[in-house]
């Protein structure tokens, strides 16, 4: 393969420096992608101000969107032959399909999962970030292909925080007619809010100590809490985004009768809770937890933000673009950015 690629190499602190690497030849079942935008996850956020570790020196960003440059027989979810000039998105988790989860099917838990943007630049993965020209897309990578309609900054967001709302959903279960809590009003938090209500949630309260992210929710037809000095009231399902303790606490002790509550939120040690099996199990209820996606959840987050079209705010949601050189400052700024920022390169 002739040419390079650019990629924003992670340092360590909000240092990054522009490499230029020769393009790799895919391997077999690895498709190149020329990267079109990529958007800012929030856990890039913690990796860059040290509160997540991460390998170091890495290209990272795992929220992307591109074409197709070339292909050694990639497939997308669906089981169609990746073709050159296609637009696509792709997961964060590359699994081996072998393993015990992987036979399973929870592949999210392949005990050898490499991820998008969580990878040493000197290992055989340099090119695994979306802070970069391109991304090479290894075997046992989801893939699909995106929809004419949705534009980079949106559909960036399916491979981490749409298709996580996605498998988390689908762990809560039937929504029609049901009341639903949503804690943490970041991009998932925000997205649950939406889907919740296209699947027919009867009522979805949205809990946040932002009001900004609170006035978002509204607009989306929630019902927005601030939790400090607000109680959600009884819900059948409760969605724990933010991680924090007490939005455990809150999500679980909302739970009425055949509740379930799903904690996806949780991916850093934050101390234990208390729960009383008793009151668990007279109730019917459910505690559950989610990390990570199946490949299935990629294409639903596509085929909802297609459906959903302009029904999310996106003008409020999205911030940028911004350039190569300009994403140091974006980690270093000290306002509250927006739930997305859109890289180009
Ligand atoms: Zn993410
Ligand atoms: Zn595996």
């Amino acid at each position: 393969m002739n040419g390079t690629a650019s990629a924003l190499v992670w340092r360590g602190g909000s240092s990054f420096e522009t490499v230029e690497v020769d393009l790799p030849q895919p391997g077999p079942g690895e498709t190149l992608v020329r990267l079109t935008a990529a958007t800012v996850c929030g856990s890039d956020r913690h990796t860059v101000s040290g509160r997540r570790p991460a390998p170091c020196p890495s290209v990272l960003g795992h929220e992307g969107v591109g074409t197709v440059v070339t292909t050694n027989g990639g497939r997308t979810v669906d089981g169609a032959a990746v073709v050159p000039g296609t637009r696509v998105v792709f997961g964060v988790t590359r699994t081996c399909g072998t393993c015990e989860p992987c036979r399973r099917g929870l592949t999210a838990k392949c005990t050898s999962v490499q991820k998008a943007g969580h990878e040493s630049f000197d290992s055989d993965w340099p090119l695994s970030g979306t802070y970069a020209s391109h991304i090479l897309l290894r075997d046992g990578q989801a893939i699909v292909a995106v929809p004419e309609s949705l534009q980079d900054g949106v559909a960036a967001t399916a491979g981490c925080a749409v298709a996580t709302v996605m498998a988390v959903l689908e762990r809560a279960g039937e929504l029609t007619g049901r009341r639903v809590l949503v804690n943490g009003l970041g991009m998932l938090g925000i997205v649950a809010v939406a889907a919740a209500l296209q699947r027919g949630a009867a009522e979805v309260v949205a809990m946040d100590p932002n009001a900004e992210r609170r006035s978002l929710a509204r607009g989306l037809g929630a019902t927005a809490l601030a939790p400090a000095t607000d109680r959600p009231g009884t819900v059948d399902v409760s969605l724990e985004l933010s991680g924090a303790p007490a939005g455990v606490r809150s999500c679980i002790e909302a739970l009425g009768i055949g509740g379930t509550a799903v904690l996806a939120g949780s991916v850093a040690p934050a101390g234990t809770i208390e729960v009383d099996p008793e009151w668990l199990v007279r109730g019917w209820r459910t505690l559950t937890g989610v990390h990570n996606y199946e490949p299935r959840h990629l294409q639903q987050a596509v085929d909802f933000l297609e459906d959903l079209g302009d029904g999310l705010p996106w003008t409020d949601i999205l911030d940028g673009p911004i350039a190569a050189d300009e994403l140091a400052a974006e980690f270093l700024r000290d306002d509250v950015p927006r739930l997305r920022t859109v890289l180009i390169m």
